[in-house]
């Protein structure tokens, strides 16, 4: 059962009160700053396409009561994986989601894949985790040791039936509204979604596939990636609060 408490009880006189507060979705736009992630080979960054996107997504909940968008950040600076997750933790409880746009050496590979935190059980998982994982190396506090990794694993084991049905959700919304390529819900020990929450991590299309970095670029198909994965959180909402 979700724990992350989207209702609380308040006992008055006798009769139980349903209080409602907004639940938490913490966005968070993959790179930025000095670190643009993976770049198309027409020059599209994968910072940018993920601050859009982000910021669609924080407009769709302007009008909406029941959820509250906080990203992480919203201009184009770099912020090291620790910050985003001392962010996310900030409104746990709650729900976190961190954007990514997918690359290949093939420029053929298209399609959406949606991923937890557990670990890499293949080869093309292991190297998007190296890939996503990679300004690890300009971070300075991380936590060291089997004992650091021990905590943060059991931890988030209890997470991961949330996370993967948060996972189903937004991948089947992906796929049915937009037509994009299932990809399926894949696992790797991502280090932003070390955050004590349901998490997931999204490759929303391939940038190093012309034809989808194009379509990546369009501003319409930004706002219908922002409203696919919003219903999608949305539709987990529902389903399993
Ligand atoms: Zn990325």
């Amino acid at each position: 059962m979700v724990i992350w408490g989207l209702v609380s009880l308040f006992l008055i006189g006798g009769n139980t009160v349903v209080h409602q507060y907004p639940c938490y979705v913490v966005v968070d736009p993959g790179h930025g700053g000095k670190d643009p992630g993976a770049i198309g080979r027409r020059g599209t960054k994968e910072k940018d396409i993920t601050l859009k996107i982000a910021l669609y997504l924080r407009e769709l909940a302007e009008r909406d009561d029941d959820i509250e968008v906080i990203l992480t950040r919203t201009k184009d600076i770099y912020l090291p994986l620790s910050t985003r997750i001392e962010i996310a933790q900030a409104y746990n409880p709650g729900i976190f989601v961190s954007l990514h746009c997918n690359a290949a050496r093939s420029y053929r590979l298209h399609g959406v894949e949606v991923y937890i935190l557990s670990p890499a059980r293949t080869n093309w998982e292991r190297a998007v985790e190296a890939r996503e994982n990679e300004v690890l190396k300009w971070e300075l506090d991380l936590p060291e040791g089997d004992e650091a990794t021990i905590l943060y694993d059991l931890a988030q084991i209890e997470m991961l039936q949330e996370s993967k049905l948060l996972a189903k959700c937004v991948l089947n919304s992906m796929v049915n509204s937009l037509g994009l390529h299932d990809r399926g819900i894949k696992q790797a020990n991502f280090y932003v979604l070390r955050v004590f929450m349901p998490a997931i991590l999204v490759e929303m299309e391939f940038i190093s596939n012309p034809n989808r970095e194009q379509w990546l670029c369009d501003s319409m198909n930004q706002k219908r990636i922002a409203i696919a994965i919003y219903n999608g959180i949305k539709e987990f909402i529902r389903n399993y609060q």
